[in-house]
């Protein structure tokens, strides 16, 4: 009886020192199955005297019902902690805040609409829009180039079969204002243009902003003074602006436009291929014969206008090199903005 005692000793420290259900089931196996130690101990009976059988009988079957108890509240135990174990680990905290979504950026071209849009209207110009399926008639004829003018060769325009045009220009935008209303005349056109190109400075589809003002007494000046207001301030910069004669067939005088380069301040460098100089836009005086196309006396009035590719003054405000990042939505990038 003594070793029973022993054994129930054993049993208790074992089950209480069990961290899992598996090893409970091997003491179960241990102590209470077919070959236990309490199993084989009841064996043992027979060689005790028989007067003595059933007190001994009676301690051993309490001994093993004081082990199964021991087992049940183990498990339950074990159990419990489980289940709290889980609901510590699974608990919600209501009182933090929510994962907001990432915001937003303004896409560089769409800075540059806004930053043109508030610089344009500060000087009392008017915002105008057009159609981009175009008439020949507003992209090329009513701008001093007739059909089979060698002028049209300047541009890779899309055409539609029957005389319409994806504009490739905003100038058509000007042909409708002046159409519409009459001098003096202060407009703005922003919008999308095509032509069949596609390359490291050129993409089929990209963005222009056109500019026109018509006037008595209007003066190259006058375009010369709003230039440099307009690029300075779009710019940033005191940078040195200079005009080269150039041609378009709907101006005259027509020249281009550059400013000192803003990445090496005209010293040279790879963004100005070393010239010091950047290309900006072109311009010049509203050729007579528009004017006169659209019923505009141009012995009285006279007009200057420019046009201006928006994406490459995004890219030399930004200091940037491939007009092609601008459509391809990389986040990387427009993260920056
Ligand atoms: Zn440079």
């Amino acid at each position: 009886m003594q070793a029973l005692d022993e054994i129930l000793r054993h049993a208790e420290t074992a089950i209480q020192s069990a961290t899992d259900l598996k090893s409970l089931d091997n003491y179960r196996v241990q102590y209470l199955g077919k070959k236990g130690q309490l199993t084989e101990y009841l064996k043992t009976l027979g060689q005790l005297p028989p007067e003595e059988r059933p007190a001994a009988g009676q301690k051993i079957n309490a001994a093993k019902e004081a082990v199964q108890a021991l087992i049940d509240k183990r498990i339950a135990d074990l159990q419990k902690a489980q289940v709290e174990q889980q609901l510590a680990s699974e608990a919600i905290d209501v009182t933090l805040p929510g994962r907001s979504a990432g915001l937003g950026s303004i896409h560089p071209v769409t800075k540059t609409f806004d930053d043109l849009r508030r610089i344009f209207s500060q000087m009392g110009f008017v915002f105008m829009e057009g159609p981009e399926i175009e008439e020949d008639y507003y992209n090329f004829t009513a701008l001093n180039v007739p059909p089979l003018h060698p002028a049209r060769a300047m541009q890779d325009t899309f055409y539609f079969s029957d005389g319409l045009v994806l504009r490739s220009q905003m100038s058509p935008v000007q042909i409708h204002a002046m159409k519409k209303m009459a001098p003096p005349l202060r407009m703005v056109a922003m919008g999308r243009v095509y032509r069949r190109d596609f390359d490291l400075t050129h993409t089929p589809m990209f963005h222009q902003m056109e500019c026109l003002m018509v006037d008595e007494h209007i003066t190259f000046a006058d375009l010369k003074g709003l230039l440099n207001q307009f690029l300075h301030e779009f710019f940033s910069t005191d940078a040195p602006i200079r005009f080269r004669p150039s041609y378009f067939p709907f101006t005259e005088p027509s020249a281009e436009v550059d400013i000192g380069c803003l990445n090496c301040g005209g010293k040279g460098c790879r963004i100005c291929k070393n010239s010091g100089w950047l290309e900006v836009l072109g311009c010049g005086m509203v050729h007579p014969n528009v004017l006169n196309g659209v019923s505009i006396d141009s012995e009285k009035y006279r007009g200057f206008a420019f046009g201006v590719g928006l994406d490459r003054l995004t890219l030399l405000k930004y200091g940037m090199t491939d007009l092609r990042s601008l459509f391809e939505n990389d986040l990387r990038l427009l993260k920056q903005f």
